[in-house]
C-alpha cells in the first residue's frame, strides 16, 4: 500500500553525512547494468516542487488518499479543480538536464531500467521511453466504472469548457499535480464524467492509500534482479513502495548509489549518497563519461 508520507520522519543524526565525489556514480555507470529508481527530487529544476525539503509542499498540503477521492463526490470535485488547474502547470514543465543525462545514460546502453515515483512524464519526454511510472502518470485518466482509458489533454478541454473562467491563483502546486486552493477558489467547478459510460474519472495515478498494481511491482522486481547496481534520484525514500528496492538491491548484495541533496531513508544500505542537485551532477558524470547530453528544447 502506498502510504501517505508523514513529517514525523526525520533522519537520524547518526546518518553518514553526503559526499560531493562523483567517482563511485561515474564507476557504476561505466560498468553499466545500472538500474535507475528517480523521485521528485530530480523535477525540481523542471519547476515541479518535491514534497519535502526547502519549502517542500507537505507542510501545507495534505495528498488525496484514495479513500476520500472515491467516498465523496465533494472531494472528487475539490480534487479535479487543484487538479486541472495544476495539470496546466504540470503541461508546461520540461525535462532538466538530469532527465536528460538519465536518456542519454540509457542510449549508451549504460542502463537495464528506470523506474520512476513520479508522475509527470519527464522521463519519457527526455526519451528514456521504457521508463516504468511506478506511480502512474497525470497524462492519463481511468474511469471506475468501465475502465476505460482516456488523455488527460481530452479531458482537459472538456473541463474547460463547463468551467469558463476558472483561473484563480494557487498558493502553490504538488508532485501529484494537485494545486493549492481554498474552498472558496474552488466555488463552483463543475467536473465530467466518463465520456462512454457516465463514471467516475480518476487520473491514473497510483494515490495515497492504493496499492500499486501487483504486475507492476513484479516488474520492477525483476529490474532489479536484472540489475548490477541501483542508483537512487532524487528520492528521500520515505514510502515504501520505493525503499522496496533498495532493500531488495541490498539483499541481493548489489550496490545501491543515491544522489539526493537531503539524507534519505536508504542511506544505511548504500554505498554513497552524494549531496548534490541532480542536474549539474549527472551532467558532470555524463561529461566524465564522455557522452553528449543534448541542450533543452527551445520549443
Ligand atoms: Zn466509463
Amino acid at each position: 500500500m502506498r502510504m501517505r508520507p508523514t513529517l514525523s520522519w526525520t533522519p537520524g543524526d547518526d546518518l553518514p553525512p553526503g559526499t560531493t565525489d562523483l567517482a563511485p556514480v561515474t564507476e557504476a555507470l561505466r560498468a553499466g547494468g545500472v538500474l535507475v529508481l528517480s523521485g521528485a527530487g530530480i523535477s525540481t529544476e523542471s519547476g515541479i516542487p518535491d514534497y519535502r525539503g526547502e519549502g517542500g509542499s507537505l507542510s501545507r498540503h495534505t495528498p488525496m488518499t484514495y479513500q476520500d477521492f472515491t467516498g465523496s463526490p465533494e472531494a472528487r470535485r475539490r480534487y479535479w479543480a487543484r487538479s486541472h488547474l495544476g495539470w496546466r502547470t504540470f503541461g508546461r514543465a520540461r525535462p532538466n538536464a538530469g532527465h536528460r543525462s538519465v536518456a542519454a545514460f540509457g542510449r549508451h546502453g549504460l542502463l537495464t531500467g528506470v523506474i520512476t515515483q513520479n508522475v509527470d512524464g519527464l522521463h519519457q519526454a527526455a526519451g528514456s521511453e521504457g521508463a516504468v511510472e511506478l506511480h502512474g502518470s497525470l497524462d492519463r485518466v481511468v474511469c471506475l466504472s468501465c475502465g476505460a482509458f482516456s488523455p488527460r489533454g481530452e479531458l482537459a478541454r472538456r473541463l474547460e469548457e463547463v468551467n469558463a473562467g476558472f483561473a484563480p491563483v494557487a498558493a502553490g502546486i504538488n508532485p501529484d499535480g494537485d494545486a493549492d486552493l481554498t474552498d472558496e477558489q474552488v466555488g463552483d467547478f463543475q467536473v465530467v464524467p466518463c465520456a462512454v459510460c457516465g463514471g467516475v474519472l480518476k487520473p491514473d495515478v497510483v494515490f495515497f492509500g492504493e496499492n500499486v498494481p501487483p504486475r507492476r511491482v513484479e516488474h520492477c522486481r525483476e529490474l532489479v534482479r536484472a540489475a548490477s547496481s541501483l542508483l537512487v534520484l532524487g528520492s528521500s525514500l520515505t514510502v515504501m513502495s520505493g525503499l522496496r528496492f533498495v532493500r531488495q538491491a541490498a539483499d541481493a548484495g548489489k550496490p545501491v548509489l543515491i544522489v539526493n541533496r537531503d539524507a534519505t531513508r536508504g542511506d544505511r544500505l548504500a554505498l554513497t549518497r552524494v549531496a548534490l542537485p541532480l542536474g549539474p551532477a549527472l551532467t558532470a558524470v555524463a561529461d566524465r563519461l564522455g557522452l553528449a547530453v543534448p541542450a533543452a528544447a527551445t520549443a
